[in-house]
């Protein structure tokens, strides 16, 4: 008995570490046996992340520790090693890539969750990891290790289908009125954008991946794929494989801040906000729709809470955001007790006069009333959301 760790065998020419994964336990040697696959999302800042930054993990069962060990050095040399440094460098990217550097772990015991909170919330050095009963290759061993050390607490599922080989620079065809259908049960999320209809469930760019169903429940993700997979306009796949993961568990993010607003800046054509409180400093894309703008709405002195990642550059990227308290925007007169007109003011320091009834009063000013566009808390469109972030509709307590 054991714990497999993989990661990093992807880049952005292609291939998935899922699919990898799937091969590896497809060929376990006779009499190992596994548990449920993990997929974990890490760190989305990491620098060296794959495409979804996504780590496998995986127990395993056998009496032959020794045997299975031979055969995973094996596998490693045959399959996992040669995919070491595959990148395209022709590919246009607005970030920097880096060439695949897969890493594989066996531990007898996961190490500590901390291990993986770390690895989710932060930057980790391969330096500062457990270490492993056997280890193979490089930084992957990061995802590998971290991927192991999940401790589940808090999980949903997904339903990965691959293409049939060499079949990954067609379009995708994935039936759609089967995914009206799943879309619409309870128990999956994310399938769909529903402002925009468009789905949610292919992966962009190169990948094996057909789709990928996203589910709270194993019993749905299965009969999702399974019912995707019967839609008459679904290509032909290869294989698909139910995965228990971290996604949606809102694992990445820390403790919420409260923040005191001094200044808004907006970015004059790509419109995001960057909201300035003191020492903290917090961004609101516009893709982020209804946080950029209550983010936007926001003036010096108001009280926000945000929860978020922050940044090399230390700017937290909001994911919720709440306005608690708020300046008034803007004042007026008062009205006149006897008739509830508005008050006018008579010229500088002559007072103020009821237009109707004439009665004079000394001068005075009232906040006008404002609410902002959104009174609890918000979250970016479906669309934009990261795979960790947890659904606002999940949380009563908000
Ligand atoms: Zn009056």
């Amino acid at each position: 008995m054991g714990w497999l760790g993989l990661d990093d065998t992807d880049s952005l020419a292609g291939g998935c570490t899922t699919e990898v994964f799937d091969t590896l336990l497809r060929h376990l040697p006779v009499g190992a046996s596994t548990g449920v696959p993990r997929l974990v999302r890490l760190w989305p800042f990491a620098q060296r992340r794959t495409r979804g930054n996504a780590a496998l993990a995986v127990e395993i069962h056998t009496n032959d520790v020794d045997g299975l060990l031979g055969h995973l050095d094996a596998w490693w040399t045959e399959h996992l090693a040669p995919l070491r440094g595959s990148m395209e460098s022709s590919l246009v990217s607005d970030r920097d890539q880096f060439p695949a550097s897969p890493g594989m772990v066996w531990f007898d015991l996961p190490p500590p969750p901390s291990v993986y909170f770390d690895a989710v919330r932060s930057h980790v050095s391969i330096d500062s990891l457990p270490e492993p009963a056997r280890a193979w290759g490089g930084h992957g061993r990061i995802g590998a290790t971290a991927a192991v050390a999940w401790p589940a607490l808090d999980f949903t599922w997904e339903a990965i289908a691959w293409r049939l080989e060499g079949e990954d620079h067609r379009p995708r065809h994935v039936d759609d009125a089967s995914l009206d259908v799943v879309d619409a049960w309870p128990d999956t999320f994310l399938s769909r954008d529903p402002r925009k209809g468009t789905s949610l469930i292919a992966p962009r760019g190169k990948s094996p991946v057909l789709f990928g169903l996203r589910a709270t429940s194993r019993e749905t993700a299965e009969r999702g794929c399974q019912r995707l997979l019967e839609g008459s306009g679904t290509e032909q796949v290869d294989r698909w494989r139910v995965f228990q993961t971290n996604q949606a568990s809102g694992d990445h993010l820390g403790p919420e801040l409260t923040l005191t607003v001094e200044r808004v800046e907006v970015h004059p054509t790509r419109k995001h906000a960057t909201v300035l409180c003191g020492d903290v400093s917090v961004r609101a894309y516009a893709e982020g729709g209804p946080i950029n703008a209550l983010a936007r709405w926001l003036m010096p002195g108001d009280e926000i809470s945000v929860a978020g990642l922050t940044d090399a550059d230390g700017l937290v990227h909001a994911e919720r955001l709440k306005v608690e308290t708020w300046v008034p925007r803007a004042r007026q007169r008062p009205c006149c007790p006897e008739c509830d007109v508005r008050l006018k003011s008579m010229g500088t320091n002559q007072g103020l006069r009821c237009p109707k009834c004439k009665l004079r009063s000394e001068d005075a000013w009232v906040d006008v009333e404002v609410h902002p566009p959104y009174a609890s808390w918000v979250e970016p469109p479906a669309s934009a959301r990261r795979h960790l972030a947890r659904p606002l509709a999940w949380d009563e307590s908000h």
